[in-house]
């Protein structure tokens, strides 16, 4: 199965000049999700994973999938102000401006084995602060794991000291 058929590319998404690649058509398709979540599976290898983190909010579909698969715990990783209880906060950089990411402070303990996924890798700021609030518990980082990856944007120099697997790369 092609997968690459089942991402839509749209233009000029969330603002002017962004070419959006959008995950609804394959998530739509059952057999296309199946296939999808073997093959993220797969690239997780038979390395033990005991939490699979997932980022707000593309990263949940795949990522509670994963987790299940992988005989493990799901973690959201979410925006300011989302997750009820007491949280750990990591600022990052956008293109204009600062945004923020939450994790909460019990959702990993030390030396857990963490698998993280996101649906897409483009500059990899989200990615990093993410895996800092992973490390900041005492999780270890097995493996940085996406749908998608816009190898041209280099978010992969972000990660440097993770291992990083994508299934499609634009
Ligand atoms: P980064 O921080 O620049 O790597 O951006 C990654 C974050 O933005 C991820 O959480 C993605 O869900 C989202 N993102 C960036 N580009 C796209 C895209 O083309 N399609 C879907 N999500 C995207």
């Amino acid at each position: 199965m092609n997968l690459s058929e089942y991402i839509r590319n749209v233009e000029n998404f969330p603002k002017e000049g962004v070419h959006f690649k959008d995950i609804t058509p394959l998530l739509a398709n059952k057999d296309a999700v199946s296939f999808c979540l073997q093959q993220l599976v797969a690239m997780v290898g038979d390395s033990k994973i005991d939490k699979v983190v997932g980022i707000e909010s593309r990263g949940f579909f795949f990522g509670t999938l994963l987790a299940q698969k992988l005989n493990a715990g799901f973690v959201p990783i979410r925006k300011p102000g989302k997750l009820p209880y007491s949280t750990l906060k990591e600022p990052y950089q956008l293109e204009y401006g600062m945004d923020a990411l939450e994790i909460h402070e019990d959702a990993i303990k030390k030396r857990e084995r963490v698998l993280l996924h996101d649906d897409v890798l483009a500059t990899g700021g989200t990615a990093r602060a993410a895996c800092n609030l992973i490390e900041k518990l005492g999780g270890e980082i097995v493996q940085c794991n996406f749908l998608i990856e816009l190898e041209f944007l280099n978010g992969i120099k972000k990660l440097q000291n993770h291992p990083v697997k994508s299934l499609l790369k634009y």
